[in-house]
């Protein structure tokens, strides 16, 4: 077959007048972070319980690791780990127990895969202490230990690095390259952080009122930020009537400046300084702006069709 891991046909999900997840179709390929990226309420959640065969669809449908998802919660479990929302962990037990608990769950006979994961989560430290008394970070890598205890092909997180301090979302990216990379393992994650998942994910889907409204790979990003030139001067108006004489199209923006928007303005701000100097109106100030990445996933979904 193919190296498809998820796989999601017109998938939809209806809550009374709310249609959380409206005809998405998602690909997921082996070895990919995928990003699902989305605001609040866009049908993240929803979406990646039906991908886990956690509720159910209102119409289309899913497989996984190439087995279908039913509705009576078949799947390839044994391949997947996830994390969904706030990790749950019996507070009263320590953290080796609460990994002892899954790991026999599991059906894992070999004990040493707690040691193991405990190593490779950082908890070692943490072994021996109450479930209940860790800090919301220590608490969210238990949840990971948990999802990854039977080193599964798949891993699918809701918002992973959602609580923690910035080291912490630092070790978590660490960790979920270190998966990508040395284990081969997929991953299928979901942020409303572009800025944040594009430092990790190869692939990113945009998700909006449950559409998906954009696919593409992480390296394609820096491409689609808008770029424009702004330029000020003394005399704006004599500075804009000269460059809309020489093709430079521009705008005000913000009272004192211009917006040189054509798409070659910023590769061409010598000129631009040239044309407004034999005018008689030379540049008091010349910046390129780039869009940052939140502004872009702004426009994406503010904008319908704004991609460029
Ligand atoms: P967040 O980042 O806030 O968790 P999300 O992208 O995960 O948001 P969902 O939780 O999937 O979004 O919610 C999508 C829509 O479906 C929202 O309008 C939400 O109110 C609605 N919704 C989700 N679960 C239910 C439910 N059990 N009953 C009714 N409506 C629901």
């Amino acid at each position: 077959m193919t190296d498809t891991v998820i796989a999601a046909t017109t998938l939809s999900k209806r809550y009374r007048d709310v249609l959380a997840v409206d005809q998405l179709d998602l690909h997921v390929r082996a070895g990919d972070i995928y990003a699902l990226l989305g605001l609040n309420g866009a049908g993240k959640t929803t979406l990646i319980r039906m991908l886990l065969g956690m509720i159910r669809p209102t119409a289309g449908s899913v497989t996984v690791l190439g087995a279908p998802v039913g509705s009576s919660g078949t799947g390839p479990w044994n391949s997947v780990g996830h994390l969904v929302e706030t990790p749950a962990a019996y507070p009263e037990l320590t953290v080796r127990q609460n990994l002892h608990l899954v790991r026999r769950l599991r059906r894992i006979t070999a004990r040493d895969v707690v040691d193991d994961v405990l190593e490779r989560l950082d908890l070692t430290g943490y072994a021996d202490r109450r479930a209940g008394a860790l800090s919301l970070g220590n608490a969210q890598r238990l949840g990971l230990a948990k999802a990854l205890i039977h080193r599964p092909r798949l891993l699918i997180l809701d918002e992973p690095t959602n609580g923690l301090d910035p080291a912490g979302v630092v070790e978590i990216r660490t960790l979920l390259r270190d998966l990508a990379d040395r284990h081969g393992t997929t991953i299928f994650l979901s942020s409303h952080l572009l800025a944040e998942v594009a430092r990790t994910a190869t692939r990113i889907g945009v998700i909006h009122h449950g559409r998906l409204l954009q696919q593409l790979d992480a390296a394609e990003l820096p491409d689609r930020l808008r770029q424009r030139l702004l330029v000020s001067a003394r005399d704006l108006p004599a500075a804009r009537a000269a460059l809309t004489a020489a093709g430079y199209p521009c705008e005000p923006v913000d009272g004192h400046r211009l917006a040189v928007t054509g798409p070659d303005a910023p590769r061409r701000s010598d000129d631009v300084a040239t044309v407004l100097v034999r005018a008689g109106c030379p540049p008091t100030e010349l910046v390129i702006d780039r869009e940052d990445l939140e502004r872009y996933f702004l426009r994406l979904v503010t904008e319908p069709g704004a991609d460029r």
